[in-house]
């Protein structure tokens, strides 16, 4: 789960990990109030939405004074930004971030991942901060410097210590960027984080070591465990689908093509999305039903599939082994009574009870394309498709 730099920073803040002091603001008089509440001449306004790149299009912005922190709220405010990372249909702002403006000297770079490679979590530190760490990676390898943290003893000051040289923060202010790192790495533990990422982390005229910017992401396994952040989702910054699928406890993540997909079990529901790109089709969604649904959550799931408008025709696959062929059947033929099935559907049934789902499928008097493997079922609908 993913949340606003704003949220980001509060959390950050009780941790005693250095942020600029600001608020969020919902509506241009809110904006202009928090303003008032700082002690500083520049303000900055900032776009709170789910994605990175807001600087380059728009979306930051500093005022000198009030008239300029409501002149910039009310420009974004219901604005749609489109960076590298909305994709082109952009995100509407609807909430906006009020702070303290630094004066900085230099921008740095500090994230933190769980490291599948090692089993462990990595800190990782640049001094190219303010670019993406991709273009780093990518262009200068040997300027991003990282700490694999031993999960008994944790983030130990003195690997703090050294990615602060690796990185060159002045020496006046290493002590202030350990106990940054150190605070950094104690959210991300208790908070159960995927991600952290701090850029930039900026050393100002002043002498601070702070976060102007802040992007966490959580586990969302984990989420269970800490209802504080929980609460800190925002549905407007996800895929309606997917809000509505997780009310169900649906595994459904919405992509590119046109092939909705309805499968039981994340890996038959990758073989299938592989299949289908296998015979030139493109998948319109990931699915897994899981195991043990019922009638009603298979309706729900094939009727967030037809609402998809990218949707031109659905491919059923379903392997019954705790999950009953019967209950797909079922599901299916009572979601496309009640909203009008219009496009094509293959399905491939095998396993328990698959004579009983045949059955109700050919009674239904539904307009279904049986298919008598996956590799059928995949080349049936990629044709159908295409029609
Ligand atoms: P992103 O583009 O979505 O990653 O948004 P950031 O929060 O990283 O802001 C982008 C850039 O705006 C930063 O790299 C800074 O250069 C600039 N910026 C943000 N806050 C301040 C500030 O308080 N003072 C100054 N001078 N620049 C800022
Ligand atoms: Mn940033």
């Amino acid at each position: 789960m993913n949340i606003h730099e704003y949220q980001a920073k509060e959390i950050l803040r009780k941790y005693g990990v250095a942020v600029p002091n600001g608020n969020v603001a919902f509506t241009v008089e809110e904006a202009v109030n928090v303003a008032k509440s700082l002690s500083s001449d520049v303000v900055v306004v900032k776009a709170q939405i789910h994605a990175g790149g807001r600087g380059k299009a728009g979306g930051v912005k500093l005022a000198k004074n009030l008239n300029e922190v409501r002149d910039y709220a009310k420009q974004l405010l219901g604005k749609t930004l489109v960076t590298h990372q909305t994709g082109p249909e952009g995100k509407e702002v609807k909430r906006l971030l009020i702070e303290e403006g630094s004066k900085i000297q230099k921008e740095y770079y500090i994230g933190m991942v769980v490291d599948r490679v090692t089993n462990r979590v990595v800190m990782m530190a640049s001094e190219e901060g303010g670019t993406e760490i991709e273009e780093v990676a990518a262009k200068t390898p040997e300027k991003i410097f990282k700490e694999i943290i031993d999960p008994t003893v944790g983030l130990m000051p003195f690997q703090a210590r050294k990615l602060a040289y690796a990185i060159n923060i002045p020496s006046l202010l290493v002590n202030k960027a350990v106990k940054f790192m150190m605070g950094l790495y104690q959210v991300f533990v208790e908070k159960d984080a995927s991600i952290a990422e701090i850029n930039p982390l900026v050393v100002t005229e002043d002498g601070n070591v702070l976060a102007l910017d802040a992007k966490i992401n959580f586990d969302s396994n984990a989420l269970y465990r800490h209802p504080d952040i929980k609460e800190l989702r925002d549905l407007d910054e996800e895929d309606p689908k997917e809000v509505e699928a997780s009310r169900y406890d649906l595994n459904y993540i919405a992509l590119d093509g046109n092939i909705g997909c309805m499968v039981n079990g994340a890996g038959l529901a990758m073989a299938t999305m592989d299949i289908i790109k296998y015979y030139g089709g493109d998948p319109a969604n990931f699915l897994d039903v899981g195991g043990g649904a019922t009638t009603e959550k298979v309706k729900e799931a094939f009727k967030i599939i037809l609402s998809d408008p990218k949707v031109e025709g659905i491919f059923v696959n379903i392997f019954g082994g705790i999950m009953k062929c019967d209950i797909i059947a079922n599901g299916i033929v009572t979601a496309a009574k009640e909203v009008e099935l219009d496009r094509p559907l293959v399905v491939r049934l095998e396993g328990t009870n698959v004579e009983l789902g045949k059955e109700i499928l050919n009674k239904s008097g539904l307009n279904i394309v049986a298919a008598d493997s996956m590799a059928d079922g995949a080349k049936k609908i990629v044709e159908l498709v295409k029609k």
